[in-house]
């Protein structure tokens, strides 16, 4: 990817992202991302910056964290003629599956993935909406590992650059459009 795309992508997405003080607890800035996936052209563009920066011969399948994450993986999967898992909050599959607990900026919780969610070494690319403090991402990546997939990557729409998610995530790598 340019320098010029990577610009692009990050304008697009701080185009249309809304700041919601003290939701869902008090101190925490919310970043909606409803006005993003709202507008055509824009999410179009946006999915399209994801698949041209990893390449869609990169990843065999999509995996995204309930529940905006289905949506960025569903358009990309749809866009490059792939699947799409769902990783998802406890309780939710109906069949055997992988769990992971980890902390969020706010709360504890779970995650699931379907024992059989991979063929063994299928390559996936993880998306989310928000990099936070990372525990989710990191959950999310154990699991499609354990599930027996090879992480092709992983891509979330926007970054909280202060809560240090990333450096958590290392040595793995993480494409954000957009770091704040
Ligand atoms: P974390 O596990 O702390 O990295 O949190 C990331 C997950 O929680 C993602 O699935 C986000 O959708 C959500 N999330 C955490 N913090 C925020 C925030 N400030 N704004 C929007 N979503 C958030």
């Amino acid at each position: 990817m340019t320098e010029t795309q990577n610009a692009r992508a990050s304008e697009l997405v701080a185009s249309r992202v809304l700041d919601v003080p003290d939701f869902p607890k008090p101190g925490i800035v919310f970043k909606d991302l409803m006005p993003l996936f709202a507008d055509g052209p824009v999410f179009r563009q946006v999915i399209d910056e994801i698949v041209a920066y990893h390449g869609p011969e990169s990843f065999d399948v999509v995996a995204g964290v309930e529940a905006r994450g289905f949506v960025v993986a569903a358009a990309i999967a749809y866009a490059t003629g792939k699947g799409v898992v769902p990783v998802r909050k406890a309780g939710k599959l109906p069949r055997k599956t992988h769990s992971a607990s980890y902390e969020l900026e706010y709360g504890e919780a779970t995650l699931e993935v379907h024992e059989d969610a991979f063929v063994a070494g299928q390559r996936v690319l993880v998306v989310d909406d928000v990099l936070a403090t990372g525990g989710t991402a990191g959950a999310a990546l154990e699991l499609v590992e354990r599930a027996g997939g090879t992480i092709a990557g992983f891509t979330v729409l926007m970054e909280l650059g202060f809560l240090d998610g990333r450096q958590r995530l290392a040595p793995r790598t993480v494409h954000a459009l957009l770091t704040v």
